[in-house]
């Protein structure tokens, strides 16, 4: 599903990602950890070419971001993306948030789009609130509906950027909770978190990052299970998350 090969990029003269390659198979949730800095951020915002890269390619679902022909948007279309801030418009509502790009940017009517939101909506648990605006939701809840967002857009894969780092600690269950269910029913997903809870129940595979470099990438068993066999700046990660 998402193929990425050999993936360099800098800011200006500053290298920050190195030679990445690692792929994520339909249906796989991938945790992506590692320091602050070490470049996760900027990985992931590669794969829906929110951030362009020097070398190497990342191929998502068939189509190369690398490749001039292709339709950047019609690709970002297609993935899902969560930030750590929900960005939701402050001014729509609810409803009209989860609206807004199927008609803008998938050309549905709005009928069908206010169907497809709301449905992605109950499924988030927020029914209740469509017609409120995001200032009168708690963060956990707008982090919900950004999610909702997401999914209208019927993506193929969903990425995550810290999406509970912002959240104050008694709403980071009810987003984790719509992640886990997320994964349960196949979606595929790349996520950065520290919610290392997440990344033992649901992922199947973790990657560590370290000064914008993959050095680990291997799965949940082998990364928790064996600390002894990891890197030494994976064990550091491990022994303080552990
Ligand atoms: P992480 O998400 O792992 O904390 P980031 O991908 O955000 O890491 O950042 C990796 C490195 O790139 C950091 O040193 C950061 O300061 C730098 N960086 C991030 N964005 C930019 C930018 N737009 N311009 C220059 N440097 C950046
Ligand atoms: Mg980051």
């Amino acid at each position: 599903m998402i193929d990425i090969k050999n993936v360099s990029k800098w800011y200006g003269s500053f290298q920050v990602l190195t030679d990445c390659t690692t792929s994520i198979k339909k249906g796989e949730v991938v945790v992506v950890c590692g320091p602050s800095g070490s470049g996760k951020s900027t990985l992931i915002k590669t794969v829906n070419a929110l951030e362009p890269i020097q070398k190497g390619d990342i191929v998502v679902d068939g189509t190369s971001i690398a490749d001039p022909k292709t339709n950047l948007p019609k690709l970002r279309s297609r993935v899902g993306m969560v930030f750590q801030h929900f960005e939701l418009f402050p001014h729509l509502s609810v409803t009209e948030n989860l609206t807004l790009a199927q008609v803008k940017v998938l050309g549905r009517n709005v009928d069908d789009a206010k169907t497809r939101g709301l449905k992605m909506l109950d499924r988030v648990g927020l029914m209740a609130h469509k017609d409120k605006f995001p200032g009168q939701l708690s963060g956990g809840q707008q982090q919900r509906v950004a999610i909702a967002r997401a999914l209208s857009m019927d993506p193929i894969v969903m990425l995550f950027d810290e999406p509970t780092s912002a959240l104050d600690p008694e709403m980071v269950g009810e987003v984790l909770d719509v992640m886990v269910q997320l994964a349960n029913e196949g979606m595929t997903m790349m996520c950065v978190t520290h919610e290392m809870g997440f990344a033992r129940k649901v992922s199947h595979r973790v990657i560590f990052m370290d000064a914008g470099k993959i050095i680990e990438d291997c799965t949940k068993e082998e990364f928790f299970g064996r600390p002894e066999a990891r890197s030494p700046r994976a064990k550091e990660f491990l022994s303080k998350i552990l």
